[in-house]
């Protein structure tokens, strides 16, 4: 139960940090992250949360970012993001770092493409041969406050290349294509990574299984075939997760 203070409160720090101009949008974008935040059932889990443990919730479960996809305001707020991020390019000096990672972990050093565009370090492939490479950005270098479990350049190297690029890739950008890349990835190095570095694709399954849902944005269009799927997934979701859990108890 979120009181009305806690509930003004949010929507007033919402315009003070720039995620809206007015109140207005305050209130759309506070209504639409407690709507997710219900989805998560988080509100059974968290029951009468002050505004900054709301807010700390919101991040911790990336509500803004599949809010801001639901009510389409994500392009938008991704470019303001990063025109304030001016380091999202990989300096030239740290290259040579990535090259080296890549040779070792059997990348071949000719899919790194650096900088090639800013929205982040990825697998970019087309069928026909169109496209065949691995866009490379400032955030190879993860940001430890991050929630993603992939830290280190191998294990993010490892999940475009063993993952995406060499796994098979159905349906790019939802929770089940990155949630296979990961595990993908994790299954085909063991004698590739560190067992610590293998231990962040496996934990990074298990992130992209819950936090990764593009489908959400289907939801906007419509209802019955959103619920449809969300049903379906849900218990896709929660079957594959009792999977790895399992499993990460027999490989810790
Ligand atoms: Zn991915």
């Amino acid at each position: 139960m979120v009181t009305l203070d806690v509930q003004k409160k949010i929507i007033d720090r919402l315009i003070r940090e720039g995620y809206v101009g007015n109140t207005e949008d305050g209130v759309t974008l506070y209504n639409q992250l407690m709507e997710c935040f219900e989805e998560l059932n988080l509100s059974l889990a968290f029951g009468s949360p002050t505004a900054d443990e709301l807010w700390d919730l919101f991040e911790k479960f990336n509500l803004f970012g599949r809010s801001f996809s639901i009510l389409g305001w994500l392009n938008e707020w991704n470019e303001r993001r990063l025109e304030k991020r001016d380091a999202w390019m990989l300096p030239d000096d740290m290259k040579p770092v990535v090259e080296a990672v890549a040779i070792k972990i059997g990348v071949p050093v000719e899919l790194l493409e650096f900088n090639k565009f800013r929205q982040g370090t990825m697998y970019v492939g087309k069928p026909g041969g169109l496209a065949d490479f691995i866009n490379i950005t400032g955030d190879i270098l993860a940001d430890p406050n991050d929630p993603c479990p992939l830290k280190s350049i191998e294990a993010i190297l490892a999940h475009e290349f063993y993952g995406h690029r060499m796994g098979q890739s159905h349906i790019p950008k939802t929770w089940r294509d990155e949630y296979t890349a990961s595990y993908t990835a994790f299954l085909k190095t063991e004698d590739i990574l560190s067992k610590d570095q293998r231990l962040e694709l496996f934990d990074d399954a298990i992130y992209k299984i819950m936090n990764c849902s593009s489908e959400l944005v289907s939801r906007e269009f419509d209802d019955e075939t959103y619920c449809y799927f969300k049903a379906i997934e849900d218990a896709e979701k929660l079957e594959l997760l009792n999977k790895l859990r399992k499993e990460r108890v027999i490989y810790v």
